[in-house]
């Protein structure tokens, strides 16, 4: 759904759609399992500056929820995950604050983007929000023990033979005193 400036000069917009999976590429190991449902309203924000420069922002309100599938960092296992997160983001013509250095809305209170040829996707902000919403690593549980560096054998199904974490100061220990026996 392209969110173009022109239509909003006539009127806000407001946005209920759901996006299959196939509409919303996540990434390659970041998928979407369910349909993402996104609802809000986009306006327009004209932002004076200077006696003659007006500046044609858009600003999107809403909320969107998603069910995603990724990969556990550690163990490399499938995990899923619920998003749901609000936004309020101002997106401003590509290329206007590097010739206006001043701005007159707060950055601290919406976050800032930059939109090109006359406006925005949705699509692509809704896929930066679900990126934005989530850990930048999905484990599976914060037990996951991961894999065995060295077998990759998955230590949440039992351990393997490789002699572990050898720089553990437990194992040195035991390590130093099965030299002394041998000698
Ligand atoms: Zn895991
Ligand atoms: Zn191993």
């Amino acid at each position: 759904m392209f969110i173009k400036t022109k239509d909003l000069e006539l009127r806000n917009l407001e946005f209920d759609e759901t996006f299959k999976p196939g509409e919303i590429e996540l990434g390659e190991d970041l998928q979407l399992t369910q349909p993402l449902a996104a609802k809000g309203r986009a306006e327009l924000i004209r932002e004076n500056r200077g006696a003659r420069e007006v500046v044609e922002d858009i600003r999107l309100v809403g909320d969107f929820a998603a069910e995603v599938k990724s990969k556990c960092a550690r163990c490399l296992e499938p995990v899923e995950s619920s998003v749901a997160e609000s936004f309020d983001l101002i997106y401003r013509p590509q290329g206007i604050d590097a010739v206006a250095a001043e701005a007159s809305i707060n950055r601290a209170e919406t976050e800032i983007g930059y939109y090109q040829n006359g406006g925005v996707l949705l699509e692509d902000v809704l896929k930066e929000q679900v990126l934005l919403a989530l850990p930048v690593k999905l484990i599976c549980s914060a037990q996951c023990k991961g894999l065995c560096p060295q077998c990759g054998t998955n230590l949440n199904g039992g351990s393997c033979n490789c002699v572990s974490g050898i720089s553990d100061p437990r194992w040195l220990a035991l390590e130093d005193l099965r030299k002394k026996l041998e000698q």
